[in-house]
């Protein structure tokens, strides 16, 4: 699976708001394979994947409306997350699905200028 070594942390008015971001790679419960790398902004439970912030794979990548519906496990077809759109924010993103997924945090920057 392709999973990216290069990336530049997404910095807009939404990450201002919740602040630092972290990069993380999420994985699979039911069968630990490599899913997603993700940008989260600022603290707390990961709810959502934000379309603008997956760095990996490259499929997952500048996603759009023509995404898929399910967002599901290559190797066991366990399902993930459904496409929706964060009203309050009129963002696309996949809606995580509770125990469907474990994250491994790569890289949180020390600090970043906004
Ligand atoms: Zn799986």
């Amino acid at each position: 699976m392709d999973r990216p070594l290069d990336y530049t942390f997404v910095i807009d008015a939404f990450t201002e708001r919740r602040g630092l971001p972290s990069l993380l790679e999420i994985s699979c419960a039911a069968c630990q394979a490599y899913l997603i790398t993700y940008q989260k902004d600022g603290p707390g439970p990961l709810l959502r994947c934000y379309f603008d912030r997956i760095h990996g794979p490259k499929d997952l990548c500048n996603l759009h409306d023509t995404s898929p519906e399910v967002l599901r496990c290559e190797r066991c077809k366990n399902e993930i997350g459904k496409k929706g759109i964060y009203e309050k924010e009129d963002r696309l993103a996949f809606f995580l699905l509770e125990n469907s997924f474990l994250i491994k945090e790569i890289y949180t920057p020390p600090a970043l200028k906004f």
